[in-house]
């Protein structure tokens, strides 16, 4: 019997806040910044005697992010102080929250949340190597530190160790950056270092016994979330099947792309060696007295399992069409607009619309990046005549782009290109009585129960009409006329 071993996982997960300053003094907060240290002053360089204050805007973030996963938002809070060394924390210790954490609990995508706290960001290290814009053997080996960064709000997201697969965490990190970007609190591209994703993994034989978990940092896509999970995993079995368990050890470990592999970093520290203590330069927070907490929850946009509830019951349109307007503000507000112009509230309409919005559309612009979508006025009347009949999706597909560009009405288009479908039909009964005469075989198919047949004389019908008839109203009109 093969031993099976069960994979645990939690994730730690920082991102930026997307506020106009620092955390703690009034530098600019400018992810994209490109000239080194211009946005820093004498607090969040350390400098002797410099006094922080905090950012309410951070916080008021915060408690949008607790109340939005039914976290427990803090009244009480305090930050702390974090002691290392490194050059990229200019005081000598970051602040953070370590007991007093502004939210606690919650669950995001079906995985509980240990807490979310609330923290500076460092700045960024530039290790010169002559790949990396050294100035050849001048410069080589030489770091410089850029300091724009440090001191910018940053979240950390603990989860319980409750994940069991990679997929699981993909999705997981994918909803929080979709749930920032739907507060507005933060952009969280992953590529730009602005959401970072650490996972602790372990694997046990027993489910009810955790086993020694290692944690991977940096992993800075969702894939190599994903990837680096999986490895781990197969690493992890691999040293149990060979009775090599005691070679896994808590330790910090790093993924290298090019290899596809993580590898050993550090051995863990453990908390008290960072001294955490309150920072006495900073007041003790009372957040119930501070914020109107029923006012910010009242404000809270639409969230995204929200939305997809709604649009699930409301429209009933593929899941695929429901996550491109989940995920995309402008093109569900879009989508809401034409249905709101349906005068009828038709579910056929509906879905008619969501298709060629989803793929028509976003594929137009995909191709074209200056593409402009037609008015949802224009693009509604059209859906409505694809719906009624009136055009092909063959003729749907050709006005789009011209809809898109001349803002003109899709029945004049249609009709001055002579796309309108033939929807006679006294002429179409004529053609299939033909038809019908022509293909005895098929009818005989037809009629013994073989359904789907009636497509090859659906098909000759649009021959013979040169694709103008309605091949719905041409089946229907074939299908009366065998049945009879
Ligand atoms: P540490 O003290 O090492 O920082 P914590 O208990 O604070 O560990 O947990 C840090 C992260 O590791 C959390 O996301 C938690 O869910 C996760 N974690 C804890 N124990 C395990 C384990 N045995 N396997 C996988 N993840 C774990
Ligand atoms: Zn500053
Ligand atoms: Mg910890």
């Amino acid at each position: 019997m093969t031993q099976k071993y069960y994979p645990t996982i939690g994730l730690e997960i920082h991102a930026e806040l997307a506020t106009e300053s620092k955390m703690f003094c009034s530098c600019k907060n400018n992810p994209d910044e490109e000239h080194p240290n211009v946005n820093i002053c004498p607090v969040c360089m350390a400098h002797p005697g410099a006094l922080p204050t905090f950012n309410k805007k951070a916080i008021e973030s915060m408690i949008k992010i607790g109340m939005a996963v039914g976290g427990n938002v803090a009244d009480f809070t305090e930050f702390d102080r974090k002691n290392y060394f490194y050059p990229d924390i200019p005081k000598g210790y970051q602040i953070t929250q370590y007991k007093f954490p502004i939210v606690s609990g919650g669950e995001l995508a079906g995985v509980q949340l240990t807490r979310i706290h609330l923290e500076e960001d460092t700045g960024t290290s530039k290790h010169l190597s002559t790949t990396t814009g050294a100035d050849d053997k001048k410069t080589a080996g030489y770091s410089l530190v850029d300091y724009n960064r440090a001191g910018v709000p940053l979240m950390e997201l603990v989860t319980e160790p409750v994940i069991h697969d990679a997929e699981t965490a993909m999705r997981f990190a994918k909803e929080l950056q979709l749930l920032l970007r739907t507060l507005g609190v933060g952009h969280a591209n992953m590529e730009k270092g602005e959401m970072r994703v650490e996972a602790n993994i372990s694997i046990s034989p027993d489910p009810n016994v955790f086993g020694t978990k290692v944690e991977v940092k940096n992993l800075n896509s969702f894939s190599v979330v994903g990837k680096a999970i999986a490895y781990e995993i197969k690493r992890m079995t691999a040293l149990h099947e060979a009775g090599r368990a005691n070679e896994i050890v808590q330790e910090t470990r790093g993924w290298n792309d090019i290899k596809g592999e993580t590898f050993s970093q550090r051995t863990k520290e453990s908390a008290h060696d960072y001294r955490y203590f309150p920072d006495p330069d900073l007041p003790k927070l009372h957040l119930h007295s501070l914020f109107s907490l029923d006012e910010l929850k009242g404000a809270l946009p639409e969230l995204p399992w929200e939305k997809r509830n709604r649009y699930t019951s409301e429209y009933g349109i593929k899941p695929e069409d429901i996550e491109s307007y989940v995920t995309d503000i402008v093109l569900s507000a879009y989508f809401e607009k034409v249905v709101s112009l349906f005068s009828e509230k038709d579910a056929e309409l509906i879905v008619l619309a969501s298709n060629y919005i989803t793929s028509d559309l976003i594929g137009l612009q995909k191709s074209n990046s200056e593409f402009v979508f037609p008015t949802p006025e224009l693009f509604a009347e059209l859906i409505t005549l694809a719906n009624d009949g009136l055009l092909s999706s063959r003729a749907v597909k050709d006005i789009l782009p011209i809809l898109a560009t001349e803002n003109r009405s899709p029945k004049d288009i249609a009709e001055e290109r002579g796309l309108i479908q033939k929807n006679d039909p006294e002429a179409l009964k004529k053609i299939a009585e033909e038809i019908i005469e022509k293909n005895p075989a098929v009818v005989d198919q037809i009629r013994s129960g073989k359904e789907t047949a009636i497509m090859s004389l659906v098909g000759q019908m649009m021959k013979s009409t040169n694709g103008s008839a309605n091949p719905k109203l041409a089946q229907d009109i074939l299908r009366e006329i065998i049945m009879k």
